[in-house]
């Protein structure tokens, strides 16, 4: 999380007053009762009221809360904004998983043109099958990044339709790498 919390205060320190006012308001509507911080209740009503209904997760608040006084205050709040703004709170959706996924995590092709309801999986539950989905196309998230690229994404989304054969190659080749 520390890297997080650093990317979320540079990009504090460059927003324009006006969407510094904007965060600032986000963050007083979360706290509730007008104390200067937000709770762990506070903080899980409000995701569940912006349609994150499971990321109400323990940890994923522990990351958040810096000095670990159980409150979010504004600086602490910062990140929350920075991954919410980014489209960036992404979590697990492996059976009973809900992890916070930062890093490599793996996204569903056609569920990841419907932003509001992505498909995303841990590395863990990705490769123990944990899972259960509609579609069978699933990419890490540097991959995908790299086929939306440039004149060739179609082509290359078609590709991985067309050669499962790849990517159980690459399902192999990952479960091999994540073994140190
Ligand atoms: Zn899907
Ligand atoms: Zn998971």
């Amino acid at each position: 999380m520390e890297e997080i919390h650093e990317t979320a205060k540079a990009y504090y320190n460059n927003l324009t007053e006006e969407q510094k006012s904007k965060a600032k308001e986000m963050f007083h509507s979360m706290d509730l009762n007008g104390d200067g911080k937000v709770s762990v209740s506070e903080y899980v009503k409000a995701m569940e009221a912006k349609g994150f209904k499971s990321c109400s997760n323990e940890t994923f608040f522990v990351g958040l809360d810096k000095d670990g006084d159980g409150m979010l205050d504004f600086e602490e709040f910062m990140s929350l904004y920075y991954l919410y703004k980014s489209n960036r709170l992404v979590f697990c959706d492996g059976h009973g998983c809900r992890a916070f996924l930062k890093g490599v995590y793996f996204t569903c092709v056609d569920c990841f043109k419907n932003a509001s309801n992505s498909f995303d999986l841990c590395s863990s539950c990705f490769s123990n099958k944990n899972y259960t989905h509609k579609h069978s196309i699933i990419l890490d998230n540097y991959m995908l990044l790299r086929s939306m690229e440039g004149p060739n994404k179609e082509v290359l989304i078609k590709g991985f339709r067309e050669e499962e054969e790849v990517l159980e190659g690459f399902k192999r080749w990952w479960l091999f790498v994540r073994k140190d």
